[in-house]
């Protein structure tokens, strides 16, 4: 018996690969490598498939092959800017790439699914912090199309009987313990990543995207959560599912928000660099505040986030930027 994960030399989705295989599980990889970074996964531990989550076909034999018994649902498109800009691309690559994975997943009786969800669903709360029974209205087309991803999954579940847990992440942050893998996006578009790049002296400036929120500081506040706990929470997750339980919605943050300029701040203290920063105007998309209400994950999935330091996740991703300059591209 295997654990698929899709999307599994991503970011997120590699270091969940490491977590599943330190846990002893068996592990296939589908990635379409649009994204993901071959380097990121060892082949010598996990079988790996080149394969876009659109080819049924392929997806329902790998699943044969391999006797997968759960899938860990990470391949998505998943840049809020973009997003806006080419919504055909997330309603393809993500709405209909989901559809395509569950009905491989149906038609090979494929009985589990974690699925890598966002608070982009939430859009701008009314309440903070935000708790799982939030109203879902997100002011992205990121942020729709993975709830519409999350709903199609309950509508499966009445069909076929599979059962799936949503988690809704906040902001992920930080670089594995042992300095394999990383975070290496191209275009990079994250604000973490960004800084460290002024930091490494790659660019001159942070770009503060809008400091006229109704927030203490006037720049967008996030709760930044560690790689490394994230991935810890999917393997919780997959436990659940496998122990006999019911589908369900977990957000997954620290409930501590930071500010754009605090983490600006945070990451000068880090690198003992000046990272000059410029205001400009609002990316469009962006809620002003998200903190998560995470007790429900802590209590039901036994998940306790590790890393609660900001300056210590930020001197993770920089312990890896420093090794790798240039991402993956370094190896
Ligand atoms: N941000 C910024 N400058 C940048 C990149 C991001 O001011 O160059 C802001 C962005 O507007 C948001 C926060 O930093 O308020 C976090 O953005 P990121 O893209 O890292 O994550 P998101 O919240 O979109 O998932």
């Amino acid at each position: 018996m295997s654990i698929l994960v899709t999307g599994g030399a991503g970011y997120i989705g590699s270091h969940t690969v490491q977590a599943l295989l330190d846990g002893g599980y068996n592990v296939v990889v589908v990635d379409n490598l649009t994204t993901g970074h071959i380097e990121s996964i060892n082949q010598a531990q996990v079988k790996f498939y080149s394969c876009d989550i659109r080819d049924k076909e392929m997806l329902s034999r790998i699943m044969r092959e391999h006797s997968v018994e759960s899938v860990i649902h990470f391949a998505a498109s998943s840049l809020v800017g973009e997003s806006m800009k080419d919504p055909a691309k997330y309603y393809d690559n993500n709405v209909y790439g989901t559809q395509c994975l569950l009905e491989a997943m149906s038609s090979q009786n494929v009985k589990h699914i974690v699925f890598s969800s966002t608070a982009a669903t939430y859009g701008n709360p009314k309440q903070l912090p935000i708790l799982e029974t939030e109203p879902t209205m997100p002011t992205n087309t990121y942020g729709e199309t993975k709830l519409t991803m999350e709903r199609m999954m309950r509508w499966f579940e009445q069909a076929y009987g599979m059962t799936y847990v949503a988690l809704r992440y906040f902001n992920a942050a930080g670089a594995s313990e042992n300095g394999a893998i990383g975070e290496d996006h191209t275009p990079e578009t994250h604000l973490i990543p960004l800084v460290l790049q002024v930091a490494l002296n790659q660019r001159e400036h942070i770009s503060v995207f809008g400091d006229d929120y109704d927030t203490s500081d006037g720049t967008c506040i996030r709760d930044y959560i560690h790689v490394s706990d994230l991935a810890d929470a999917h393997v919780k997750a997959l436990q659940h599912l496998q122990d006999g339980g019911t589908s369900d919605v977990f957000n997954l943050g620290n409930g501590n928000g930071y500010s754009v300029l605090e983490i600006i701040e945070a990451a000068r203290v880090v690198t003992g660099h000046s990272i000059p920063a410029r205001m400009e105007a609002r990316r469009e998309g962006d809620p002003a505040i998200l903190i998560a209400d995470a007790s429900k994950a802590r209590e039901q999935l036994k998940w306790v986030p590790q890393w609660t330091d900001i300056q210590q996740i930020i001197s993770s991703a920089w312990k890896w930027h420093q090794a790798n300059p240039k991402g993956y591209a370094n190896e």
